[in-house]
C-alpha cells in the first residue's frame, strides 16, 4: 500500500507520522497512507514559496500557463483512475466524480488560457503627454485551505488563478479525501513545475492552519470549509492583516412557485438536496413551496425520494454514495433526531442503512421533514447530508421572507415559469448564486462564485472574479 507523500520545495516528503484515507463505503478498503505534516513542515513549505516566488512572478503569465495546460493533459491521461479514486475516498458516485475530474482539467485549461489576457487598466489622463495605467502583480506566497466534499475542483479553483497571476503557494487539502488533490499536485510535478512554486502538506487542519496563517512570508489565504473554522481563520489571520478570502457554509432554499414546471420542479428539488448524498455547498436544504400545490409537490417529492438507489457510488445505477465519514454520518443522524423532535416523524427516509452492502459503510436514507417552520433548527442550521425541510408558503412574499431569514446567504433557487416573479427574485434574494428552474447546484467556473452573508468574506472566487483576490493592482503616471 502506497505512502503518499507532501510535496515541499519539488521534493516528495515522508514523514514519520501518517494517517490512513479509507473508502466511505467500505471502511474495510484503505486507499493509501498519508503524510502527516509538521508545523515545521508548513514552515519549510513556506520558505520555499518564498524563495521561489520572485522567479515565478518575473515569469511572463503566459509562460506559467504552459505548465497548468501540460499538468491538464497529464491528468486528462489518468482520467477514469482519478475519478475512481475520487469515489473510493470521497464516495460520490463514480459520474459525479467523472464531472468532477472533467471540471478540475477544464478548470486549468481556462486559467492557462486567462494568462494571455490578464487584463489592467488603461485610461486617459487630464493632464498633457501623460500615459496612465495600472497593471496586474502577484501578491506573493498564498495559503490554500480546501474541504473533503469536492476534493480535486477547490484545490484546482484555487490553485490555477493563483499560479497564473504570479503567486507561489502552500497548499493544505482535507484529511477525508486529500488524494484527489495529491492527484493535481503530481500532475504539476510532473509536468515540470519549478520547485517551491507549488508546496502541498497534508494533516492536521488545526495544527497546519495556525502554522500556516503564522508563516511570515505568507501574505494571503483562501480557505473553503466550515464557517466555524472560517470565523477562526478570520480573526488569526487579520492579526497579521493577510489578505484573506473565505468561502464557508449555506442553508441554500428553493423557492417552488404553483406556476411551476411540476415535474422539473420535483426533480431539481431531489437532485439539489441529495445528490452527492447532500454534501454539497449549494445543495438545497430548504423547500419553500406555496400553499396550492404544498401537498401535491410534498407527495410527488417523496415518491421521488423513495426511487433514489444509496450504495457504493463504484456500482452502475447508484444515486447517492455514503456520508464522507463516521463524523458526518454522526452529525447527519443527530440532526435526524433533532428533526423528529421539532417536525415529528420524517416523510420520507430518517434512518442509517444497515445490512449487506451497507454495514461497512456510512449509509443514510435521503430524509424529508414537512411542515417545517423558520425558527426550528432543521430550517437555520447547516446540516451537510441528505436532509431536507419543506416549509410552507402562504405567498410569493412569504416564500422570500422565508427563503431570506437565513444567516447564510450561499445558494438559492426558484422554480417558476413566471417572469415577473423571477426577476423579483432576482433583484430581492440574499445569496450569491441564483439559479432559475434548475438545481440550486451545479456551477460552471468561467463565471465569478461566493455567497453572501455568513457564507463568505472577501473577494469571489473562479471566473474573472478570481484575479481580485490572487493580484493587486500598481498603477503608473507616466509623463512623456
Ligand atoms: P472544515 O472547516 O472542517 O475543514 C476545511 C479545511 O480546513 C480542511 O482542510 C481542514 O483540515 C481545515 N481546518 C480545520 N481546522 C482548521 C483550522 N483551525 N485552521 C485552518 N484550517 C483548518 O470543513 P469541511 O468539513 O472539510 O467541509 C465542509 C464545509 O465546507 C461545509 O460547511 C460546506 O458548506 C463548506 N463548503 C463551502 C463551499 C463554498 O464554496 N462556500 C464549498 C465547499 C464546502
Amino acid at each position: 500500500m502506497q505512502t503518499f507523500g507532501n510535496y515541499i520545495n519539488g521534493e516528495w516528503v515522508t514523514t514519520a507520522r501518517t494517517f490512513e484515507n479509507r473508502n466511505p463505503a467500505n471502511t474495510n478498503e484503505l486507499i493509501g497512507h498519508f503524510a502527516s505534516g509538521s508545523a515545521a513542515d508548513v514552515e519549510a513549505a513556506a520558505a520555499a514559496a518564498a524563495v521561489a516566488f520572485p522567479k515565478w512572478a518575473s515569469l511572463p503569465a503566459p509562460a506559467r500557463a504552459n505548465y497548468l495546460f501540460k499538468a491538464a493533459e497529464i491528468l486528462d491521461s489518468r482520467f477514469e483512475k482519478v475519478a475512481e479514486e475520487m469515489t473510493r475516498e470521497e464516495g460520490k458516485t463514480f459520474p459525479e466524480a467523472k464531472g468532477e475530474v472533467r471540471r478540475t482539467i477544464n478548470i486549468l485549461k481556462y486559467f492557462a488560457g486567462e494568462g494571455a489576457r490578464l487584463s489592467g487598466h488603461l485610461v486617459p489622463s487630464e493632464r498633457d503627454r501623460v500615459h496612465m495605467f495600472a497593471i496586474r502583480k502577484p501578491i506573493g506566497v498564498v495559503g490554500l485551505i480546501t474541504p473533503w466534499n469536492f476534493p480535486s475542483a477547490i484545490p484546482a479553483w484555487k490553485l490555477a488563478p493563483a499560479l497564473i497571476c504570479g503567486n507561489t503557494v502552500v497548499m493544505k487539502p482535507a484529511s477525508a479525501a486529500p488524494l484527489s488533490a495529491w492527484r493535481i499536485i503530481e500532475a504539476l510535478h510532473e509536468a515540470g513545475i519549478p520547485k517551491g512554486v507549488v508546496n502541498f502538506v497534508m494533516g492536521s487542519g488545526g495544527t497546519l492552519g495556525k502554522a500556516l496563517i503564522d508563516a511570515a512570508p505568507l501574505k494571503a489565504i483562501s480557505f473553503t470549509g466550515s464557517e466555524p473554522t472560517g470565523k477562526w481563520i478570520h480573526a488569526e489571520a487579520s492579526r497579521r492583516m493577510l489578505r484573506i478570502q473565505l468561502e464557508m457554509g449555506g442553508k441554500n432554499p428553493t423557492i417552488v412557485l404553483k406556476d411551476c414546471d411540476f415535474n422539473a420542479a420535483v426533480e431539481n428539488v431531489a437532485n439539489a438536496a441529495f445528490f452527492s448524498t447532500g454534501q454539497k455547498c449549494t445543495a438545497t436544504s430548504r423547500a419553500i413551496v406555496e400553499d396550492e400545490i404544498y401537498d401535491r409537490f410534498l407527495a410527488a417529492l417523496v415518491e421521488r425520494t423513495k426511487k433514489l438507489k444509496v450504495g457504493n457510488g463504484m456500482e452502475a445505477g447508484i444515486d447517492i454514495g455514503p456520508a464522507v465519514d463516521q463524523g458526518a454520518l454522526q452529525t447527519i443522524l443527530d440532526y435526524i433526531e433533532i428533526g423528529r423532535q421539532e417536525a415529528g416523524a420524517p416523510v420520507a427516509g430518517g434512518n442509517r442503512l444497515t445490512g449487506p452492502g451497507y454495514d461497512q459503510g456510512f449509509f443514510v436514507e435521503p430524509t424529508i421533514f414537512a411542515g417545517v417552520t423558520e425558527d426550528m433548527r432543521i430550517a437555520k442550521e447547516e446540516i451537510f447530508g441528505p436532509v431536507l425541510a419543506v416549509q410552507r408558503a402562504s405567498s410569493f412574499e412569504d416564500a422570500m421572507r422565508l427563503a431570506n431569514a437565513s444567516q447564510f446567504g450561499l445558494s438559492a433557487s426558484v422554480q417558476t415559469t413566471n417572469v415577473s416573479r423571477v426577476f423579483d427574485f432576482v433583484y430581492g434574494m440574499e445569496a450569491g448564486l441564483l439559479t432559475v428552474n434548475l438545481p440550486s447546484a451545479g456551477v460552471e467556473y468561467q463565471l465569478p462564485f461566493g455567497g453572501t452573508k455568513d457564507s463568505s468574506f472577501g473577494p469571489k472566487e473562479q471566473g474573472p472574479a478570481a484575479f481580485d483576490f490572487y493580484s493587486d493592482y500598481k498603477t503608473v503616471y507616466l509623463k512623456y
